[in-house]
């Protein structure tokens, strides 16, 4: 009768209240996860924000239907026929060791991010801006204080990407042939596959180096336009994302995939298609030091470095055979360049970009 009472007095409490009872470990572990994914969400490279990620797979999927499941390429860069879940989402690249060091590598710069980011973008930026103006004040005068219109701000958003593009090519040239950098640059080339997030692929101390690049960029962009329009300028916007960001976040993930899209060769001698980054991480020595440029292939040419590929070229990628197992890991990619330049002071040489030989 005891027991009888004690159930019926206890089972309200289970019903009315099992659903919101929560115990101490489950209130941490929700609380933990909700932090986590806070921070993913906040710090989600732009180019897998769903907006870019579902341009990239309208495109591709626009191919696999054009070529007939042909187009995409697999863990080795050669091209094949795919079925479409293959296609835009292949299991040989998704689940390779180089994807992998892809997430490690991104996770280690964001942490490192906040110590240098600050910084660094508060003094080059606009210390750059104010030397172009006074350069300008200085050389020709006071601003010309031209009237702003639209034709004016997509001019601006024109100069600022050419700008970017230009500094860019000078860095990444830089990079491929000064050994020095090169070692610390390698990182991104030791990826064995593409994925968007490669993209990121860098070791932590270039974050850095392509921030401060792409501060000047902007610095010497709106410094000549803040001179010309007398302050009063403001990039051109389409549906309120900057046009450069638009074509630079979608450009910059699209050719981190593995499918090839291929501009007509009259339109790759201007702009840069995803194509022509797949050559750019190929270790055959027809492709090494070529294509630098971020968007546009104007630099390229200038410099003789534009190499347009033939339809499905085969481009197998990373550093190659010789020295690519030295650059694998997560752990050999964070202290790589610094082995390298260990070698290189007691006096050896660091590999050169695509270092193998001997390759068919
Ligand atoms: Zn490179
Ligand atoms: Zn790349």
């Amino acid at each position: 009768m005891a027991v009888t009472t004690a159930t019926t007095k206890i089972d309200p409490i289970l019903t009315t209240g099992a659903e919101d009872l929560t115990g101490p470990l489950t209130e941490t572990v929700q609380i933990a996860s909700h932090l986590i994914w806070d921070a993913v969400a906040a710090n989600l490279p732009r180019d897998l924000h769903w907006q870019f990620v579902l341009v990239t797979l309208v495109i591709a999927l626009s191919i696999w239907l054009i070529r007939d499941g042909h187009g995409s390429r697999d863990a080795d860069g050669r091209e094949r026929k795919a079925h479409l879940l293959q296609f835009l989402l292949p299991k040989d690249i998704y689940t390779h060791v180089s994807a992998r060091v892809d997430i490690w590598l991104w996770v280690t710069e964001r942490i490192l991010r906040p110590l240098w980011v600050v910084g660094l973008l508060a003094t080059v930026g606009p210390s750059t801006e104010s030397a172009v103006i006074d350069f300008l004040q200085w050389t020709l005068g006071a601003t010309p204080a031209i009237a702003v219109n639209y034709w004016w701000m997509l001019l601006y958003s024109l100069v600022t990407l050419l700008s970017y593009d230009f500094v860019f090519f000078l860095i990444h040239y830089t990079m491929h042939r000064m050994p020095a950098l090169w070692a610390l640059h390698k990182v991104h080339h030791s990826a064995e596959v593409l994925t968007p997030l490669t993209r990121y692929r860098e070791h932590f101390l270039v974050g850095p180096i392509w921030a401060a690049g792409g501060a000047f960029s902007y610095g010497l962009a709106g410094g000549l336009f803040a001179w010309l329009f007398n302050g009063g300028i403001v990039a051109a916007t389409l549906f309120n994302i900057g046009f450069f960001a638009l074509v630079f976040g979608f450009n910059g993930s699209f050719r981190h995939y593995h499918v090839q899209f291929n501009y007509p060769r009259s339109l790759s001698l201007w702009l840069h298609s995803p194509a022509m980054h797949h050559v750019h991480h190929s270790y055959l020595q027809q492709h090494w030091n070529k294509n630098f440029a971020a968007v546009t292939s104007i630099w390229d040419r200038l410099f003789g470095t534009l190499y347009v590929p033939a339809k499905d070229e085969y481009t197998p990628w990373g550093i190659g055979p010789n020295t690519q197992s030295e650059y694998r890991t997560y752990w050999q990619n964070t202290v790589g360049p610094f082995r390298d330049w260990y070698k290189m002071l007691r006096g050896g040489k660091s590999p050169q970009a695509g270092a193998a030989k001997n390759v068919d």
